[in-house]
């Protein structure tokens, strides 16, 4: 970290009348895992970021080794939605150790967990449970290949779906020019990625019927699957124009295609059903992860029964650690606190969440800046543009990157954690002094300026 940011660490300690943050531990400790661990960090998402070690968490804060305490808006990248270490979700992964942890063979805690899924996913036929969001996307493109016959599958240009080689295309850098024409040119994010990927991925626009409607009349009989984050939460927080999810819809049944929605960040988050629930559109297919197990890894893939069943009729889907103990009573734990009272905690994350949206974007405007709001209450995006719509990746990486970076940054030194690309989640355990905090820190991260050059 450089001196813009200890400069600016001295002014938050003066707004805040505390002590200002330092974070020499925080950089002994990456100094010293840089030594055994490859960049320090152990997901290439945290690279780049502020080499920030963690010492606990609890309700909507977390501390770090600094002794630094921050509002934190990252949870996980989106999966304590019911805050850290909520006492009834450690409680029954506590009780779940006593009985084992994995034992290559069912426990009967697995049936009740998919019933829950089946009870509260509106196109869950028959479900299949696993561990992470990106394994349970290559089970769908898989199963979807399988059911239909043909080979390729459209992604959206900006949204992400995992690590694995087929997907990890077109997310992010410079947007395609639309004058390259339809499917965009696939553009690999990382050396070694495997080319005979590219073979078979269609990158379109998102939020654009036509583009679609144009790809299938050509190409449809090349098409397994549409998949699609149906709120788009990886690149800004972009809500599908009205009758976008409707006429996907329409033209994967035209065209015989398998429509995946990707739901790892929406499912259990928009609602209890999960954008399709919130959007009321029926996928054949949908992934869950993150929100699912309120931080602990479990995910789940959903469907409609003629495709699912094609996994107990030759299709691989498998797994050391599916349903491992823990992971079971964790997703349990999880949507039966998601459940209680007829869902009404996702009342309590909108409304805190709609105050925070508000809030902010009243504080910009009175500031001036040209910071934008976008998304619902329980996960929303905070970016610089003058675009008047952004709809789409084009139109959200117009955006100024350094301004939001400065604005991030400063906001970290207030105690303040969205995530670095400026989103924000909110759990179930933010409350009103959280907000209050929150708007009393952009506040003054505004007044103090974003223009500064970044550290
Ligand atoms: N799909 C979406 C929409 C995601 O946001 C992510 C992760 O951020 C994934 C898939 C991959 O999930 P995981 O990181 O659990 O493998």
């Amino acid at each position: 970290m450089g001196d813009v940011l200890a400069a600016r660490a001295v002014k938050a300690e003066a707004d805040k009348g505390s002590e200002p943050f330092t974070f020499e531990r925080s950089k002994q400790y990456h100094k010293a895992a840089c030594e055994v661990i490859a960049g320090g960090v152990n997901s290439n998402v945290r690279l780049g970021q502020q080499p920030l070690c963690f010492a606990s968490a609890s309700g909507s804060k977390l501390v770090d080794l600094d002794g630094n305490e921050y509002i934190d808006y990252a949870l996980g990248m989106g999966p304590t939605i019911l805050g850290h270490a909520p006492p009834a979700l450690i409680e029954a992964v506590g009780r779940s150790l006593a009985e084992g942890q994995l034992f290559a063979g069912q426990h009967s805690s697995e049936l009740e967990l998919a019933r829950l899924l089946q009870q509260c996913i509106p196109s869950a036929d028959l479900v299949r449970i696993g561990v992470t969001g990106s394994e349970m996307v290559q089970a769908a493109l898989r199963v979807a290949r399988a059911f239909t016959g043909r080979p390729g599958f459209i992604k959206f240009e900006g949204q992400y779906h995992g690590w694995f080689d087929n997907v990890l295309i077109n997310h992010a850098g410079a947007a395609a020019d639309p004058a390259l024409g339809l499917p965009f040119p696939v553009k690999m994010q990382t050396p070694g990625q495997s080319h005979p990927a590219e073979a078979d991925t269609f990158i379109l626009p998102w939020n654009d019927a036509d583009a679609v409607a144009t790809f299938l009349e050509a190409h449809g009989d090349k098409v397994a699957a549409l998949i699609t984050e149906p709120m788009m939460c990886n690149s800004g927080g972009i809500l599908p124009r009205p009758g976008y999810l409707e006429a996907l819809r329409a033209l994967c049944d035209k065209h015989g295609v398998v429509l995946i929605f990707d739901e790892v960040i929406t499912g259990f988050r928009l609602g209890l059903a999960g954008a399709q629930g919130r959007f009321g559109v029926r996928p054949d297919l949908s992934t869950f992860a993150k929100a699912f197990g309120g931080g602990f890894p479990v995910a789940a893939i959903a469907g409609r029964r003629d495709i699912m069943e094609l996994f107990a009729n030759g299709v691989n889907h498998s797994g050391t650690y599916n349903c491992n103990l823990v992971s079971i009573a964790a997703g349990i734990a999880t949507l039966e606190e998601l459940k209680r009272d007829g869902g009404s905690v996702y009342d309590r994350i909108e409304s805190t969440g709609t105050r925070l949206m508000e809030g902010i974007a009243a504080i910009a405007s009175q500031h001036g800046v040209n910071l934008k709001v976008s998304g619902f209450g329980s996960v929303f995006h905070t970016q610089f543009t003058d675009e008047a719509e952004v709809c789409d990746y084009a139109s959200f990486a117009r955006g100024d990157a350094k301004r939001q970076k400065s604005f991030i940054d400063g906001l970290l030194l207030q105690g303040i954690r969205p995530t670095g690309r400026g989103t924000w989640f909110v759990s179930a355990a933010h409350d009103q002094a959280d907000v209050d905090r929150t708007l009393a820190a952009v506040d003054a991260v505004l007044a103090a300026g974003v223009d500064a050059e970044p550290a």
